[in-house]
């Protein structure tokens, strides 16, 4: 059995990515999503330890100082981290790990360059687009919906320092991408579409 990868996913809120993340994470084995932690309120329909794994300010900085994120930034007012043992138990076993997280924690983490990762950045295919999928999902009010498109200009500057870009303009199309990059990675890595080591020679 081969390590695991981190497959690093950031896009400007609203962009899609839980859309195209998702279906994903049902087609391939031994894939998994890093559950991260946030200071932020859960909005409806979000479960605890599903979604992320909602904590104080106070929980936050104690975790932050014992050393207990791989990488953390604040994001939109809050802040967010993520898991560094869950992350390493997952790569032992094998498992590629998603991490949904923003352009500051994945330059920190390309910057360490402490784990083997690829870097995937997903665009919207336009301002005005992103804006209509923000309010369309009806999840922030008109301060949080300024502060996300404000910061997904800043974003979308920074997608040049990814290995992948995708543009989510038709869903299936933005799916079928993704699920192809990660099965390109496994095979530059020496693992099948599975996620399973080649026998070589066969
Ligand atoms: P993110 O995880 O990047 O914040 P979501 O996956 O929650 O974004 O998508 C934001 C909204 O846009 C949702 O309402 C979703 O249904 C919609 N959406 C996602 N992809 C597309 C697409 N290709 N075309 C139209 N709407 C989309
Ligand atoms: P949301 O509040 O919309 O769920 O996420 C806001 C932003 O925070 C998104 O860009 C998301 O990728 C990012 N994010 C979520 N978890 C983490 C994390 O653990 N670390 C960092 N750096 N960003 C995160």
């Amino acid at each position: 059995m081969s390590t695991g990868r981190l497959l690093v996913v950031s896009a400007p809120s609203g962009t899609g990515k839980t859309s195209i993340v998702k279906p994903v994470l049902g087609r391939l084995t031994n894939l998994a999503f890093s559950i991260s932690h946030t200071t932020r309120q859960s909005r409806p329909g979000e479960e605890d330890g599903r979604d992320y794994h909602f904590v104080s300010m106070e929980k936050f900085e104690a975790k932050r100082l014992q050393n207990d994120f791989l990488e953390w930034a604040r994001v939109h007012d809050n802040n967010y981290g993520t898991s560094r043992k869950a992350v390493q138990k997952q790569l032992a076993a094998g498992v590629d790990v998603i991490l949904d997280i923003d352009v500051q924690g994945a330059m920190q983490l390309k910057a360490a360059a402490s784990l083997p990762a690829s870097y995937i950045f997903i665009a919207p295919p336009s301002m005005a687009e992103l804006e209509r999928r923000l309010k369309g999902r009806q999840t922030e009010n008109a301060a949080s919906l300024h502060t996300r498109l404000t910061n997904a200009a800043g974003e979308l500057a920074q997608a040049g320092q990814y290995d992948y870009q995708i543009i989510n303009d038709d869903l299936e199309m933005a799916i079928q991408t993704f699920e192809a990059i990660v099965i390109a990675i496994r095979a530059a890595s020496g693992r099948d579409m599975r996620g399973e080591a080649l026998t070589w020679p066969i």
